[in-house]
């Protein structure tokens, strides 16, 4: 998908020195990258009947509406602590230095249901496994994520064993 490759921006030093930051937002101003990020998507998910797309904040909220959308399936977002009003999930998982929280109305996933969980990048997969978790922990089936990027020397994938992992673009 080298065609879509060619629509990231690739920012250095941010947000802090020594991060090289994969810019989404040159990709989704185009029209025709969008539709194509959009339609593989859902062309890979599409016989998986999903019934709910889980968004992580932020850059999972730009496109996973769009594509459960088109897969007739709800959105979910998934948030940093404090944002969401009614009552919660959460979820704390490691970083590098320190670690992060995430929550989920915890309501917003019914017991069985179906569930692809879509984010702009795919690093180590702490953010993504730590979704999964409460997917899980409200009885979702998560069957599947979809990344637009991902850092494979950071072998997210082996946080992610079991799980099907789908990545547009790899670096
Ligand atoms: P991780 O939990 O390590 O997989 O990190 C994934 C989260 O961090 C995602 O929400 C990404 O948006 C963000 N992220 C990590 N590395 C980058 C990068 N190089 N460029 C842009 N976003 C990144």
């Amino acid at each position: 998908m080298d065609d879509l490759k060619s629509h990231i921006r690739e920012i250095p030093d941010f947000p802090k020195p020594g991060i090289l930051f994969y810019d989404i937002t040159t990709l989704l101003q185009n029209p025709l990258a969008l539709r194509m990020t959009v339609d593989r998507f859902v062309w890979l998910f599409a016989q998986r009947r999903i019934q709910k797309v889980v968004g992580i904040e932020s850059r999972g909220f730009m496109f996973g509406p769009i594509v459960a959308y088109d897969l007739n399936a709800g959105f979910v977002p998934v948030r940093k602590p404090g944002k969401l009003p009614a009552e919660k999930v959460r979820e704390t998982y490691e970083l590098e230095y320190g670690n992060d929280t995430l929550e989920m109305h915890r309501d917003a996933i019914q017991p069985g249901e179906h569930v692809l969980i879509v984010d702009d990048v795919v690093a180590t997969g702490g953010t993504a496994s730590a979704t999964a978790r409460m997917v899980e922990s409200l009885g979702g089936v998560v069957a599947g994520f979809g990344f637009i990027i991902e850092l494979t020397f950071l072998d997210a994938r082996k946080k992610l064993a079991g799980y099907e992992v789908a990545s547009l673009i790899q670096y």
